[in-house]
């Protein structure tokens, strides 16, 4: 029986979904953040369930030749890229592995139907969103990241996958808050209903170069905002926006609902191919625009529009993939719970000249069948739900509904072999799975899989 606090040596001997390794006595698994399968490591056991354990490195005896040395110096304590210990090339190894793990044990598919991920040529500095929670910890500012599964937050003056701006913005408040001796609102985790700033959020057009700044704050007065704003402007390229967010509850979501424009803009402007979106501090975005051309391409492509057909967008956001299909459609319909992300949505087709997409608020799965109550009828029905997947009622309504093709967009491979083997039950034959590598250094996998009656 594997103890706890007690240290073993273990060979590796997989990967499991998070990318953390696995470590079998007899066959009991032992998890073990960082570590790489073929490797021997000397593992502490830092927690014991039933059925499985969890182990912390403490030292690689024989290292595999896929690891790499993370070149971000905060990598150990910070919680957010976990798989930057592997090359990217086996990052990528190890996504296409994980996608037809799932496919083949939870659909019961061929893994042949599943493409190698599309990778990025450069996989740093991709990330056009950044939030930064600040605080007081052990008596000094930090402006980071929270630490794995905390809300400790680790200083951090530089993140490789953040836009370069993301570093300045986080200095120049840092010196504001010191210099005018600003206090966060929290101090060593708890909060500090006296202190000020909570958060920042910094939000960068990729092909625009725009870049909004957001302080997010528990109060509306903020002493020497006026120095934060002329620092910011000043130093700043391609500032168009900076926006005080009041925030004052003492809640995880980091922006509350009050919002001033302090400077310039309310909105900054990027593109994704040759559409133009306007961005709010709200908005839902894609965080890398580079790989979201790759996404949407595939979608596209998948989709197999010839221009006269009548397509349905569930989980359409704010209309993004719409556009897309709009330019090969005769009309789309997009459906979206959140009333906002319509309104953009409405917004976007308008400033792109899209006149064949009509958007819907509600849940894809009253709405889709709605429109089917109303005799549309589909001839294309993309999907691209939250990590949970699709709701059993939007499946039923697409297995009714006999769409010659569904597009399934998915940031959730377990839950989309769950859904596909649903839709193969209901007379769905499933092509070509492609995963698209969204977030480099994370254990996150995108996927665009496409089905055919
Ligand atoms: N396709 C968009 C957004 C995908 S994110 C893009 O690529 O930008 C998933 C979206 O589903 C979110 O906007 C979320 O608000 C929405 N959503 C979540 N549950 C939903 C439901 N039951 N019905 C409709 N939309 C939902």
């Amino acid at each position: 029986m594997v103890e706890k606090n007690k240290e073993y040596i273990l060979d590796i001997v997989a990967q499991g979904y998070e990318g953390e390794g696995i470590a079998k006595i007899d066959a009991y698994p032992i998890f073990i953040p960082g570590a790489l399968t073929s490797e021997k490591v000397k593992v502490l056991i830092v927690k014991v369930n039933k059925n499985f354990a969890f182990g912390k490195l403490l030292e690689i005896i024989e290292p595999a030749k896929e690891r790499a040395i993370p070149k971000c110096e905060h990598y150990k304590r910070c919680g957010g890229c976990s798989i930057q210990h592997m090359e990217y090339k086996n990052q990528l190894d190890f996504k296409f592995d994980r996608v037809k793990d799932c496919i083949h044990k939870i659909a019961g598919l061929s893994t042949d139907l599943v493409q190698y991920p599309i990778g990025m040529e450069d996989p740093s500095r991709y990330r056009n969103k950044v939030q930064l929670p600040v605080g007081m910890v052990k008596g000094k500012l930090a402006i980071g990241f929270y630490a794995p599964r905390s809300h400790n937050i680790i200083d951090i003056d530089k993140c490789l996958i953040q836009d370069n701006v993301a570093d300045t913005v986080s200095r120049i408040t840092r010196e504001w808050m010191e210099k005018y001796k600003i206090m966060p609102a929290t101090i060593d985790g708890v909060f500090n209903p006296k202190g000020i700033v909570k958060h920042i959020m910094i939000r960068r057009g990729f092909k625009t170069n725009e870049v909004m700044v957001v302080l997010v704050t528990i109060k509306k007065n903020v002493p020497h905002i006026s120095e934060f704003i002329a620092n910011i402007r000043d130093n700043i390229d391609g500032i168009k926006s900076i926006v005080q967010n009041i925030n004052p509850k003492d809640t995880n979501v980091v922006l509350g609902s009050d919002f001033r424009t302090i400077w310039g803009e309310e909105k900054i402007k990027d593109y994704i191919d040759e559409f133009k979106f306007n961005i709010s501090p709200l908005s839902f975005f894609q965080v890398n625009p580079v790989q979201t051309e790759n996404l949407y391409k595939t979608a596209l492509k998948y989709a197999g529009l010839t221009g006269n057909e009548i397509v349905f967008d569930a989980y359409c956001g704010t209309g993004t993939i719409t556009l897309f299909l709009s330019q090969k459609a005769k009309k789309v319909y997009g459906v979206e719970i959140v009333p906002e992300a319509i309104e953009n949505a409405i917004e976007n087709a308008k400033e792109n000249k899209v006149y064949n997409a009509e958007f819907l608020v509600g849940t894809a799965e009253d709405k889709i069948q709605e429109l089917l109550d109303q005799g549309v009828k589909p001839d294309t029905i993309v999907v691209d739900p939250p990590r949970k997947g699709c709701d059993i009622k939007l499946l039923e309504a697409i297995a009714t509904a006999k769409p010659k093709n569904v597009v399934y967009v998915s940031c959730d491979p377990s839950t989309l072999a769950r859904d596909l083997k649903i839709l193969v039950e209901k007379g769905f034959k499933v092509g070509k799975i492609q995963p698209v590598d969204m977030f480099p250094h994370t254990s996150h996998i995108e996927c665009v899989v496409k089905l055919k009656r």
